[in-house]
């Protein structure tokens, strides 16, 4: 294991970084809006030592975890505080994005003009989607003006993260969405970061959308509230190498830890028809495209044919989260149906100013069931006009 005391070493050095957030003062909070003064008074209420909560003018820090100051959580910390005595919250805080939505968690970097941040991003996708046995899936809302559809976005800290601080994110919110944001610092030692180090950091800040805390955050002296903190089964109190660990900045990829996978595996399995649907829409690595370039190109729906006792199938075409129209109807369940580009151009694409269509799904039903679908994750479809 010599990467040990390669890690033992990166360790101390983080922990240097970390020791600094201490010192940094609460702003007085003079001049702060009443919205503002009573977050903060929540937080610590909640537990957040004091000293540990930095005001960076619009947020909040308090490690890598951001509290928008005007675009209140209020409501959110509320949720959370008010479950605390709830059985069952710290598994829900757990488990947060909702099943419909942890197979098509969309992101945009249209806002990171850093390509080798970009490419960290892709590459930390690709790696969770990657995790076995979790239905986790993700798409990339490839133009600016759609990024209203985006449930993640990155973007710079644009300076108001603590030089220490090499980015941060949002966990998942009450109505099962992702963490909405993570912001990247890019002058974080120095702008001196590796490609590697820059992956693990995106990785590791996806964890936190995901709803995965700081698998060390008791050493870290983080509270239990207000997002809860479940140890999730089958995993040991402590694992040096969760990607999840904080204080860890200067980490470079290495892999998920065997627990980390355990842990995503856990809270976004798999459901009963998720696998019925096998392309398109599969998991992302780097990109989740089909190209239709010529008129003969076709678009293949495959399925799992024998996962649905039904004699024939409806397949729908979605996009943007709502049905635009019937792919095909009584389709023998053989398991592949394909339209070609002509088809799909003029039912689908007609009138489109763009020579893609984004955040596109494709719905499978059985007919002798019709409660029994199963849609994919989104995908692009590439024209060539
Ligand atoms: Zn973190």
């Amino acid at each position: 294991m010599k990467m040990l005391k390669l890690t033992s070493l990166v360790i101390i050095i983080s922990c240097i970084f970390f020791s600094c957030k201490k010192s940094e003062p609460i702003k007085s909070p003079e001049g702060q809006t009443a919205a503002s003064k009573a977050l903060l008074e929540k937080l610590i209420e909640y537990g957040f030592k004091k000293d540990r909560i930095q005001d960076l003018g619009k947020y909040y820090v308090v490690g890598d975890l951001l509290f928008n100051k005007e675009l209140t959580d209020m409501k959110k910390l509320e949720a959370y505080y008010s479950k605390k005595n709830v059985q069952t919250e710290q598994t829900a805080t757990y488990n947060l994005i909702s099943g419909a939505r942890a197979d098509n968690i969309k992101f945009s970097v249209a806002h990171v003009s850093d390509f080798y941040w970009q490419q960290a991003i892709y590459a930390a996708f690709t790696s969770w989607a990657g995790v076995h046995n979790s239905k986790i899936n993700f798409h990339d809302v490839i133009s600016v003006d759609k990024e209203n559809y985006a449930d993640i976005i990155f973007k710079s800290d644009e300076g108001s993260l603590p030089s220490n601080v090499i980015a941060a994110a949002e966990f998942p919110t009450t109505n099962g969405a992702p963490g909405f944001q993570v912001l990247i610092n890019y002058d974080f030692n120095s702008g001196n970061i590796s490609n590697e180090s820059k992956r693990y950091n995106m990785a590791h800040e996806i964890g936190h959308c995901l709803g995965l805390r700081h698998t060390n955050w008791q050493s870290m002296g983080e509270p239990v509230n207000p997002y809860g903190a479940n140890q999730i089964p089958g995993t040991p109190s402590s694992d040096i190498n969760s990607v999840m660990n904080g204080g860890t900045a200067l980490f470079s990829w290495n892999g998920f830890s065997q627990y980390d996978t355990i842990a995503v595996n856990y809270l976004y399995p798999f459901g009963t028809y998720d696998k019925w649907i096998t392309a398109p829409g599969t998991k992302y690595t780097y990109t989740n495209y089909v190209t239709l370039y010529n008129d003969n190109d076709l678009l293949e729906v495959r399925w799992d044919k024998n996962l649905v006792s039904t004699t024939t199938v409806t397949i729908e075409f979605y996009q943007y989260g709502v049905k635009k129209g019937n792919f095909a109807t009584s389709v023998p369940n053989t398991g592949s149906y394909a339209r070609n580009r002509v088809f799909m151009r003029n039912t689908f694409h007609s009138g489109s100013s763009y020579n893609y269509e984004n955040i596109c799904q494709i719905k499978i039903i059985a007919d002798s069931s019709p409660s029994v679908t199963d849609i994919t994750s989104s995908f692009t479809i590439f024209y060539n006009d």
